[in-house]
């Protein structure tokens, strides 16, 4: 988004569709599809509805199929082309959703070019979709082409075949892999599979066994007399007496769990009582999504005179219904002012969303907000079981006390907030907050904005480097802006320093990737006892592996991309879809005994570490070695808690964490950021390398960057080693501005996929010519992308350039205009077209 055309505060106003509750004969339904328009569908005989918007049903679509939809508004005027099917159940008693939610949707496909049904599907958990005991089965006569299947859905055609019905849980155990919903769903799509008969309710709470004395021995003499008769089970009058320690001092109900592991002893002995009468067993309905965390304090610490005049400049833009963007260097103390926006509104009841571009920060930041704010806290995350995403959902609906605030990443977006008083986007600057795959390709920081401004919400965006869009409208007063240029403490931002490798290669000072100065930094900084970051933005051993007679290199066998060896399971990898194989030790095209490896990734930078520096303790974060959901936090914890010396790590470790003790941060490459072919190469990789640099020096001392390079000159590395946020700003706006890109123009990529290598690129061109007579020059392709070929399916993309002052909506209907036309030649009806609106 950015400040040309009509940006989010002037989106179009949305087509009243049937939204109004009340009752009627024939309900509108949203299906979690991507199908253009909503069904209407009956009320059963001699009855008639009075549902909610919001709340789900079961209705019956295509042949067979049963699907959880959402109810948009009742009415009573019958469908005109079709005749309506009845709704085959009502699955809530009160909406799921809420009207306000409806609204928000309706914005995102409107603006993102998709169909509402598919920011259905995305917003809310799959399990009150499709249920893990939803139960599938092939359809009758589908025998679809193999090569129409990636591996798991091969996986699970065959699997169907020896066992005609398996639930979606099952599904998921036999090809491992733990969100299997999508695919079935996509292969529902396709329909190759169909649902079994019936949807059943989801959503079970989690009961947890409690345990109490039987109230006939609540009286002193019966106890004392119970414990008498006990005197020859000295394990069972000791389990009784763990009991009541238990029970000192709290009201609360001791769970069964606790006391076998507070008395040690088995299950059988405490049986032994229950069977007895003297203990009784009973359930509680217990929250999955666990609370806890650190009592709060409750107290925050005294803000700077520069937090403090940063606040009031907040407040005061917030005060004026805008967004707000806080540009505070790394380590500036801009989470301390945020923690003060957000102790306010959860004071005042409200709610709080705070946004983080990636699941790992949220470890380290949950522990700081709970020590001021303790239970009101929770995580929200891809992580967390279905079960657990719904209980969340209703905790929030309600506006629960233990869901004021809650952390997660871009999804958190789609919680049901009862009352939003405040959105805080942290790091708004990364991309991971543009879903890339599949629709809704939303910006979850402009999705939030408008979200804010439908909610009544205040909003701050805060970075240290921010979007060259979010610069660009705070410079246009669309937000309001506020700086902070001072890190806490006074501490000095890192000293940077440049290392040019060709020298270093020239006068042989190189031992692996290690340039004579990192060399002698990283000494230093091991004798201080400081720790030590270093970065290189690939993961594996080496990118690739060559021949170095005939230069063959190991190609991936469904995309179009070299396989990248991981030394630790001696295999290649393909980073696009997975797949792998052992390296063989001689060339499959020369058989020669010569392959070799180009390149590096993380895991040979760790190895190389353990020679040159064999008495160091490191450790490695890459997305290899955080699959598991605790992954990241022992990583992280272990650093901070000075485990590990160094810790060697891709971009992950760019965001936002706040270590201590980091004296020292290598920069191994910086040339493939600098060489990547994208208009945003430039802003990223400034980005990418001062918030690294930032990770060093935090507290005590000032830190210390090495960036080695084959570039010591380039105008990008010079601006990141002296801070020169604005100068770069201005080169790159001026660049845009010559090229057209954003913030200059709007940018919609339309990406066209198929198995069929000439089939993409006669539709893409057929589509493109239609294009260019609406918009001439400023469709720029069809043009292969870099991996022209992903699981088997070709690529082409066509960039559409959107002037200001072009409006937005008439462009896109011009673009749905083309499509129809273009789905109704025979040939191209395959092909998938995918809008993805502000490409970033
Ligand atoms: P940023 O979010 O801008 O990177 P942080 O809020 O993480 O910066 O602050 C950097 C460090 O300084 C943190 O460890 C934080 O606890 C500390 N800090 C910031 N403000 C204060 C304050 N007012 N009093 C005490 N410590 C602070
Ligand atoms: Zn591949």
């Amino acid at each position: 988004m950015n400040s040309t055309g009509s940006g989010p505060a002037g989106a179009p106003p949305e087509t009243p569709a049937a939204r109004e509750g009340g009752s009627g004969r024939f309900v509108e339904v949203l299906l979690p599809l991507p199908l253009e328009r909503n069904y209407t569908y009956a009320a059963g005989p001699g009855e008639g509805y009075s549902l909610e918007p919001g709340t789900r049903v079961a209705v019956p679509f295509g042949k067979s199929k049963l699907y959880t939809g959402l109810v948009l508004g009742v009415h009573d005027n019958p469908p005109e082309a079709y005749e309506p099917k009845e709704i085959y159940r009502v699955l809530d008693e009160t909406p799921l959703v809420s009207p306000g939610q409806i609204r928000h949707w309706r914005w995102i496909a409107q603006y993102y070019m998709c169909t509402l049904g598919e920011v259905f599907r995305t917003a809310v958990p799959s399990v009150f979709l499709l249920q893990s005991e939803t139960r599938v089965v092939l359809r009758e006569g589908s025998r679809p082409d193999q090569e129409d299947l990636d591996d798991t859905e091969f996986l699970i055609l065959e699997a169907l075949e020896h066992q005609p019905v398996l639930s979606v849980s099952e599904i998921s155990d036999i090809v491992d892999r733990k969100h299997v919903l999508p695919i079935l769903d996509r292969m529902i799509a396709r329909k190759i599979l169909i649902l079994q008969e019936k949807l059943q309710e989801g959503y079970k709470p989690l009961r947890a066994r409690y345990i109490r004395l039987h109230p006939d021995f609540e009286d002193e003499e019966a106890l004392s007399e119970l414990m008498d008769s006990l005197s020859r089970a000295p394990k069972q009058s000791g389990l009784i007496l763990h009991l009541f320690q238990l029970r000192e001092g709290t009201d609360k109900p001791i769970r069964s769990k606790a006391l076998q592991e507070r008395s040690g002893v088995s299950r059988a002995i405490l049986k032994a009582l229950i069977d007895k009468g003297i203990l009784e067993e009973y359930f509680l309905e217990e929250d999955r999504v666990t609370y806890e965390g650190e009592a709060p304090t409750g107290n925050l610490p005294e803000l700077n005179p520069g937090q403090t005049e940063a606040l009031s400049g907040i407040r005061l833009g917030l005060d004026a219904g805008r967004p707000v963007l806080l540009h505070g260097v790394t380590s500036s103390g801009k989470t301390e002012v945020y923690l003060r926006l957000i102790k306010e509104i959860v004071q005042a009841g409200r709610q709080v969303l705070y946004l983080v571009p990636e699941i790992a920060i949220t470890e380290q930041l949950v522990r700081r907000l709970q020590r001021v704010l303790g239970h009101r806290v929770v995580v929200f995350h891809s992580r967390h079981s279905m079960q657990e995403r719904a209980e969340l959902w209703y905790h929030v609906q309600a506006g629960q006390e233990k869901a004021s605030v809650v952390l997660g990443a871009r999804s958190a977006l789609f919680l049901p907030f009862a009352d939003l008083g405040l959105i805080v986007v942290d790091e708004e600057h990364e991309n991971t907050y543009k879903q890339f795959d599949p629709a809704p390709r939303y910006h979850a920081r402009d999705a939030a904005i408008v979200l804010a401004q439908q909610a009544g919400a205040r909003i701050v965006l805060g970075s240290a480097t921010p979007s060259i869009e979010s610069y660009h409208n705070a410079r246009s007063d669309k937000y309001a802006y506020v700086r902070m240029d001072r890190r806490y403490g006074n501490v000095l931002l890192p000293e940077m320093e440049l290392v040019d490798l060709s020298e270093q290669f020239r006068k042989k000072k190189m031992k692996g990737h290690f340039s004579e100065r990192l060399r002698e930094e990283v000494s230093a900084a091991l004798s201080e006892r400081r720790q030590i970051i270093l970065f290189q933005n690939r993961r594996g051993y080496a990118p690739i592996v060559e021949c170095a007679s005939c230069g063959h290199a190991p190609q991936c066998r469904n995309c179009d991309v070299s396989l990248t060896y991981h030394q630790h399971r001696k295999e290649l990898r393909c980073h696009y879809c997975g797949f792998h194989r052992q390296l063989e030790t001689t060339c499959e095209a020369c058989g020669n005994a010569t392959l070799d490896t180009k390149g590096f990734g993380t895991e040979q930078v760790e190895s190389e570490l353990a020679e040159l520096f064999p008495e160091a303790r490191c450790s490695r974060m890459d997305l290899d070695t955080t699959r598991g959901k605790h992954a990241y936090g022992r990583i992280i914890q272990a650093f901070e808690a000075r485990e590990t010396d160094i810790l060697v790590g891709t971009q992950m470790l760019t965001k936002g964490l706040d270590f201590r003790n980091v004296g020292l941060v290598g920069i191994m490459n910086a040339d493939s950021l600098l060489n990547f072919p994208h208009f945003r190469a430039h802003e990223r990789c400034y980005q990418l390398l001062t918030q690294v640099a930032g990770r060093a020096g935090r507290t005590r001392e000032r830190g210390k960057v090495i960036i080695q390079t084959y570039n010591p000159h380039h105008q990008i590395l010079k601006q990141v080693s002296t801070g020169s946020y604005e100068e770069m700003y201005a080169d790159q706006v001026y660049e845009r501005e010559q090229f057209g890109y954003p913030p200059a123009l709007r940018i919609i990529k339309i990406t066209f996929r198929h198995r069929e290598y000439n089939r993409v690129g006669d539709g893409a061109a057929w589509f493109a010519k239609s294009l260019r007579m609406h918009f001439g020059k400023d469709v720029l392709g069809p043009e292969f992308p870099p991996v022209a070929r992903i699981r088997n399916q070709y690529h082409k993309n066509i960039l559409l350039k959107i002037r200001p002052g072009q409006g937005l909506a008439q462009t896109k209907n011009s673009i749905k205009r083309i499509e129809a036309s273009f789905n109704a030649i025979s040939q191209f009806r395959s092909i998938r077209v995918i809008y993805n609106v502000d490409y970033i």
